[in-house]
């Protein structure tokens, strides 16, 4: 069920779309196939694992992007769960009941919107763009130079640089309008399932008031759950206290799976944004410069990643996407909660 709902699609610039957070085992077909194949799945990791060995002592320095972005993690998680929790509980339940006694589901969907746009909307954009522009900065400032022109100067990273901020500016806009744009999703799938699930008008409201919030994989699948829980004959007290028990879990993991990939994408952007300003600056020299994908050794490494070095064994240069099995893409993260980096090579 996951993979139909699965938004996981790559973007032009290579981004992954929004935190279609994996709501059990399969987000994609590859990653399917992988947990029925555990024999395949095995053999690829045990090849990546020795191409890992292989790259890593040419530039460590992604162990240390690695360790701002796990330092950036916890408030990052802190911050967007709030979000979600803070928009959750503006919404105001006289008003959501009076809409859902006259049976008014547009005008429902309309009421919920504005107070995400107008409460939890600005939030987001706020904690995220300033969450992703500290550490693209800091992760600029922490990556080596595979190589300078000028040996003798040191060079350090310009933090005010325009062109720098400027893109980074131009990755917090694209995620948080594809955030914007799951959130406003779910909150239709929500009120229409709220509508259509046949319970009492006290169980659509308590339904609504609590899942907004969750992207339309989690909505999807707590819709399953509640017809499961209603088919066997439990009350319908019971199996509110249940979703809400659910649904704080589940906001709780959409703020760990967008922290976990946006401090990986930020730490990997402030490291392309070091390389072009280098190259800018005339002190690296991008036609020499070959990017390799490197894997992560440790429990989150999936398969989709575990295929990538392979397919692109000569590296990519600075503006040339990798080849995957997902289509080409710039940089990690392949997928929400991707732990891959980079290493750099001059050739
Ligand atoms: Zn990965």
């Amino acid at each position: 069920m996951e993979m139909a709902s699965s938004r996981s699609d790559v973007t032009a610039q290579g981004y992954t779309q929004e935190d279609n957070t994996v709501v059990g085992m399969g987000a994609t077909v590859e990653g399917w196939r992988m947990f029925v194949f555990p024999a395949i799945a095995s053999r690829k990791l045990t090849k990546a694992k020795a191409r890992f060995v292989e790259e890593t002592p040419n530039d460590p320095s992604w162990r240390l992007l690695h360790r701002l972005a796990d330092a950036a993690f916890l408030p990052l998680r802190l911050a967007m769960r709030r979000v979600f929790e803070s928009f959750r509980d503006a919404v105001p339940r006289m008003l959501l009941a009076e809409h859902v006694m006259s049976g008014l589901q547009e005008g429902t969907v309309r009421m919920v919107e504005n107070v995400w746009q107008a409460a939890g909307l600005p939030a987001l954009a706020e904690a995220l763009r300033s969450a992703i522009q500290a550490l693209a900065l800091q992760a600029a400032q922490a990556t080596a130079l595979p190589a300078v022109t000028k040996q003798d100067i040191v060079v350090v990273f310009d933090v005010a640089d325009p062109e720098a901020l400027a893109a980074i500016e131009q990755y917090a806009g694209t995620r948080i309008v594809a955030i914007d744009a799951t959130t406003r999703e779910a909150i239709r799938d929500i009120i229409t399932q709220a509508f259509t699930s046949g319970q009492s008008l006290t169980g659509q409201i308590a339904d609504i008031a609590q899942l907004v919030g969750l992207t339309p994989t989690q909505a999807a699948a707590m819709a399953r759950f509640r017809e499961g829980l209603q088919a066997s004959g439990i009350s319908g007290k019971r199996i509110q206290e249940l979703i809400a028990q659910r649904a704080k879990a589940w906001h709780l993991q959409r703020a760990e799976t967008i922290a976990r990939t946006e401090t990986i994408n930020s730490v990997m952007l402030g490291q392309e944004e070091r390389w072009k300003q280098a190259a800018r600056d005339g002190l690296l020299d991008v036609t020499r410069l070959r990017r390799f994908w490197v894997v992560t050794p440790d429990d989150r490494l999936c398969p989709v990643c575990a295929t990538i070095p392979g397919m692109n064994l000569q590296g990519v240069a600075l503006e040339e996407p990798f080849q995957t099995s997902r289509g080409p893409i710039q940089r990690p993260t392949a997928h929400p909660s991707c732990r891959c980096a980079l290493n750099s090579r001059i050739i």
